[in-house]
This record gives C-alpha cells, structure tokens and sequence, in this order.
C-alpha cells in the first residue's frame, strides 16, 4: 500500500515537471487538474510517463552465459489441481520465463524423494510421480530449447535417501553380519557405497540397526553421505550423467560440493573436475554451476576444479554485497573494486570461469524480506544483480517481490503469486510452512500491467544484459577518479566493444561529469531508474536520479 502511494505522488510529480519544462502552453488551471486527476489516471496515461527512448536491438549470444532463473516446481504453479506444482506447470510458465528474458531455467532437484524438497534422492534416473513423468520432462526440455531456454537440473551427489536402495541393500547385509566379519564386497558392492565404519567417528555418525556398525549423515541421518572415491560410485555417477545428457539436459548444478568430504577443497575440486571431465566429454556445451557455501577465498580455490561456474555467496543474502549495497551501507565504488578484484583473482586462477551472483536461493531469507519490503531497494539489489558479469540466478518469486519468513525452510520456499484474482494454478506450498504469510506486493499478472512494478524493473534488467553481451562478458576496468561514494563508474570490454555502466546507489540525484577519456564521447543506451524518472546526457553532464544504474555506450 505505501508503494502505491508512493507511486500516486510521483504521478504527480512527474506531471508537474513534464508542464514545467516544456512549452506547450498548459495554463496553471490545467497543471492542478492534473495533480488532482493524479489517483485516478488511466492505463495507458501510466504507460505514458515512463518514456524510455532507449530500447536496443537483442543481441543473445548462445554460450553458457546465461540470465537463469530458479525453480522449485513444488511451488510453483500446478496443472493437474493436487495442489504441487508440476513439470506441465514449468512448461505452462516458459512463455513467462522467455518474456521476462530468462534463457536458462535451474529446477531444484525433480527425482523421486521422500521429502517435499526432494534433497534426498531414491532414484537418480526417474521423475518424482508428484512432478510427472520421464515424457513430461522430454518435453519440458523440448519446449524450453524451442524458446532458447537452457535445462539446469539438480544434481545431489553428496548424500542420497536413507531410502536408496544402494543404502537399504548394504544396511540390510551388515545388519546380518556376524560380529567381527569384514564386510564382503563381491557379496554386497554397496557397502562400498557409503561412508560405513565400526565406530562413532564423530557425532554425524549413526548406528545401522543394532549392528556394531554406523555410517556418516552430515547433514541428517536421511541423508547418508556416498563414499566419492569409490569407483563403483564414480560409475554409477557417469550412467546417471549420460542418461540426463542424453535426453537433452544441458547443465547440472552441482548440490554441497564442499561437503563431499568436509574441508577438503583440493578433493572436492578433484571430483569436480573428473565428473565434468565426463560430462563435457558426451556435450562439449555441457555446463555445470555448483554450491560451494564458504568465502570468496575457498571459492577461488574451487575453480582450481576448471569447472565453470561456482555460485557468488559473496554477494548473496542480507550481509552480502549486493542488499548492503543496494540499502547504501556498502558504497557504490567499494562495490565495483570488489567485482574488479573478484574478476582479477579468478581468471587468474581459470580464465574460462562464468561468475554466478543471486541476491538469494532457497535456503535464504528472501529479498523482500532482507529489504524490508522497500520496492526501491529491491530495485536497485536487481540492477546491481543484473549488470555483474557472468550468469545470475534470480529465485522464483523474487520478481514479484515474494515474502519468506523466519529462519524455516518452508516458509523460504512458499507458493508462486501468478495473479491476485485468479487462483488458477496456485500450489498449496510445503506442509510445514507457516499459515498466513502474506506479500506486501501484488501476483505476476497485476505488477506485468503496472510500469513501475518490481516485475518491469527486473525484465528491463535482464533485457539490458540481452541487449548488450558485454554486461556478462566484458572486461572490467574501474573509473577510479569517477568513483566517488555512492557513485561509481566502470567499463567492461567484450571484443573490441566497450561500454560504460554508470551508478548511483544514493538517494539523491546526483551529476555525474564524464571528462574521464575511458568514457568521453559516450552516449546512453539504456538505464534502469526505480519508478520512471528519466536519465539525461547533457553534453558531458549526465543527471542520475536517486538509486540508478545507466550503460553508456
Ligand atoms: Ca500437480
């Protein structure tokens, strides 16, 4: 409601300046009517006001820079009225997904599970019945790849259900096992399987049964983690690979990859690198994006795998760069140092990497939620998002300004808003999420008419990335003696084009003079302000309203 408002007042606002600086004659008698007329102005008089003169060509490349967007098809929208959303349900959305630029979709694990979030995986080469079918799924990858859209699966090799029959065989053999007896291998192979040991080796160990015998759960004992380095497993592994590679999927990401064996970086990169070794060796396309949660220093040794992409968790959630950013408590050019520095550090260590930045994911609280519902700062967390280099990950919902709550996974992971009116298509969400948890902001359908919703920002950021390739790939260069505060500049160069990315995360309007030669001479070519306000060039005086982002070019 108080954006609304908010949004009313700028109307007027803006009627106010358009009549003041131009000279068509508009009598003050006709200025009032206007303010006054300001609540109740039409559709296409909204349309009006957010002139935007900038509007490029589309220039997609088709690499594995990708603008991707995370699903989780259990809340998402539902075909088939059981309340869970489902594969037909992604597929009904594609043409969604594809209007808001999209063209890379990561669904959360889709296998069959015990458990609503289907972390824990019982089949590795089947689709969970809630979700549909192995046909649904072909079509769902045939559908996507008709719009452009790339397939990123989930990929949880870390641990499976205790329900797995590889765990429920080898807990079953050593149940019988006479005390005392070395296991056979011939006898039952998945012993080999899973991490087995006589003892209590630390406290993520639990007994099988009321055998002398316990394995390793780190996460929970549903989860028994796998033994990596058996080559059983790493077969086992390749078969699954090959069968999702060979239906179409184009990507895996990659589940808890620093948990494959605790604090063993080097290992875990080794692993890495042998699985994607394999998979690139079926698709040389094939792209891999993994969840390593540690710091940027781990993370860069991570990329020692030579595995793409490795997700930013720098940047990402309340204490991240991008929301301190975007609440002006991390200043604009410490921001874009940052991304130099990153930049630096990384292709020094593998100059194929593709940075992967998200403001938040499922196990996050989300950005509405971090920013307190501030529509203006979720905006500016976007455009910040949305002109980093590499591929970022937006989290279902986060363009509509979906809530979370709290610290519970449930309520991080609610239902899909498609509409306000029409409930058709909306999924019950988890069991276990908290009752009444409601959104400060309104469904898909009514913020897709409304110019200033926090969905049209977003669509206008990832069409400026479709815009201008440069934005993921380019070079970066930092503006030094243009960086000042909550302003910054940078230029990013991708072959032999370079454009400027100009920022102003304060709150104020603010002159940015471009007499740097890296940016002399520079016109606009696009820009995203929060609720309409417009960007001008006047000879080398560019005007950036409060908490805007323009490219130059
Ligand atoms: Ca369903």
């Amino acid at each position: 409601m108080k954006y609304r408002k908010l949004w009313s007042m700028l109307l007027a606002a803006s009627f106010i300046l358009c009549s003041c600086g131009n000279d068509s004659g508009q009598t003050t008698q006709e200025n009032i009517e206007s303010i006054e007329n300001a609540e109740s102005i039409s559709a296409d008089e909204q349309e009006a006001v957010f002139t935007y003169d900038y509007e490029q060509r589309l220039n997609v490349i088709d690499d594995n820079y990708r603008n991707y967007y995370e699903i989780f098809v259990y809340s998402f929208y539902d075909t088939d009225g059981d309340g869970i959303g489902d594969l037909n349900g992604v597929i009904e959305k594609l043409d969604y997904v594809q209007e808001m630029g999209f063209n890379g979709i990561w669904l959360m694990p889709i296998m069959p599970s015990p458990t609503y979030h289907k972390y824990d995986v019982t089949n590795y080469c089947d689709i969970s019945a809630e979700y549909g079918s192995l046909e649904d799924f072909q079509r769902l990858l045939e559908e996507s790849h008709k719009r452009g859209i790339r397939v990123v699966i989930d990929f949880v090799m870390n641990h499976s259900s205790s329900g797995h029959p590889w765990f429920v065989e080898a807990c079953n053999y050593l149940k019988e096992l006479p005390e005392g007896t070395e296991p056979d291998l011939e006898k039952c192979p998945y012993v080999d399987y899973y991490h087995f040991a006589r003892e209590q080796v630390n406290s993520s160990y639990y007994r099988v049964g009321a055998s002398e015998w316990y394995y390793e759960g780190v996460f929970v004992s549903e989860m028994p983690d796998l033994n990596l380095s058996s080559e059983a497993v790493k077969e086992e592994f390749r078969n699954i690979a090959k069968f999702w590679i060979d239906m179409g999927v184009d990507g895996f990401r990659m589940d808890a990859v620093a948990h494959f064996e605790e604090s063993d970086t080097s290992y875990n990169a080794q692993v890495l690198n042998e699985f994607f070794g394999y998979c690139t060796s079926l698709n040389p396309d094939f792209y891999m994006v993994s969840e390593a949660w540690v710091n940027d220093t781990m993370i860069a040794q991570y990329y020692e795998s030579k595995t793409p992409s490795f997700f930013n968790f720098g940047v990402a959630s309340a204490e991240g760069k991008l929301v301190k950013a975007a609440r002006g408590k991390y200043k604009a050019a410490s921001f874009v140092k940052a991304m130099l520095s990153y930049q630096d550090t990384l292709s020094a260590i593998y100059d194929g990497y593709i940075d992967a930045p998200f403001i938040a994911n499922h196990d996050m609280a989300r950005v509405s939620n971090m920013l307190r519902n501030d529509a203006n700062d979720m905006k500016m967390a976007c455009g910040l998002l949305m002109t980093m280099n590499g591929s970022p990950y937006v989290y279902y919902g986060e363009e509509i300004g979906l809530p979370s709550s709290g610290t519970k996974d449930e309520n991080k992971r609610l239902p899909m808003i498609w509409s306000d009116k029409d409930t058709t298509g909306t999924t019950k969400g988890p069991k276990n999420a908290d009752y009444g948890i409601t959104s400060s902001f309104a469904g898909v359908e009514e913020q897709m008419a409304d110019a200033g919703s926090i969905l049209n920002y977003y669509k206008r950021a990832v069409r400026l990335r479709n815009e201008n390739p440069e934005i993921a790939r380019g070079e970066i260069q930092v503006i030094e003696a243009l960086c000042i505060e909550h302003q910054a500049v940078i230029t990013k160069t991708y072959e032999d084009s370079t454009i400027a990315i100009v920022y102003n995360t304060s709150d104020e309007t603010i002159e940015v003079v471009l007499n740097d030669a890296a940016v002399e001479g520079m016109t606009i070519r696009g820009y995203l302000t929060l609720n309409g306000e417009v960007v001008e060039l006047n000879d080398d005086k560019l005007m950036m309203p409060a908490q805007s982002i323009c490219i130059l070019k």
